[in-house]
């Protein structure tokens, strides 16, 4: 019996690929403690009263254009588009036969001074009232902008109907986000939505 050396070295070799595994893990561990001290930047979107109803994973959102100018249909077209291709829920459909789409997309000149308007009628238990949002760009004050920030103007109204408010944010810190007013996001690089507007629509849905 004592000639039998089974238990020890298998003991042994146990113990070895116990330290072993615990040393990756440990180090694992102090790495992933670092990397959070770099990133990710501070979150810091606000919220407007209402959301799209029943909206998660991934369920289409409906809109249809109700006048509109290829200018804005591209703009607009676009931006759905770069929503969808976010971890955002929900997805962007259009349905030009809806007689009750939950986003309507106009353009026109309008006397208000705004690039573009996203309007509701109320919210209702923190949703939009009758499921809606209007988006409407306004081809007098934007006609100086270039396509891409005219699609990035049209990001800031989806994130509106989405049910995201301002923010003031700058490029490096904490991060662009489409949902900040005026030109500054324009020079932030790539295109948004970015991700803290990602971040405050998975925290609204
Ligand atoms: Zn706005």
């Amino acid at each position: 019996m004592a000639t039998n050396p089974g238990p020890q070295p298998t003991s042994g070799r146990a113990g070895s690929r116990l330290s072993r595994v615990l040393q990756v893990f440990l180090f694992c561990t102090a790495f992933l403690g670092a990397n959070f001290t770099l990133s990710p930047p501070a979150q810091a979107y606000t919220h407007l009263c209402g959301s799209f109803y029943g909206i998660s994973g991934n369920d289409p959102i409906s809109y249809r254009y109700y006048s509109i100018t290829n200018t804005y249909y591209n703009a607009f077209n676009g931006a759905q588009g770069r929503w969808d291709a976010t971890s955002a829920p929900g997805y962007f459909r259009y349905e030009k036969n809806n007689s009750d789409p939950s986003v309507e997309v106009h353009d026109g000149s309008y006397a208000w001074g705004d690039w573009a308007r996203a309007t509701w009628q109320g919210c209702t238990f923190g949703y939009w009232a009758y499921d809606e949002v209007k988006i409407s760009f306004n081809s007098r004050t934007m006609s100086g902008l270039t396509a891409r920030e005219k699609k990035i103007v049209a990001e800031h109204e989806l994130g509106h109907a989405y049910g995201l408010n301002h923010v003031s944010l700058t490029c490096s810190n904490p991060g662009p986000a489409v949902m900040r007013q005026g030109t500054g996001k324009f020079g932030c690089g790539g295109d948004g939505p970015w991700y803290d507007d990602v971040q405050g629509v998975k925290a609204k849905y």
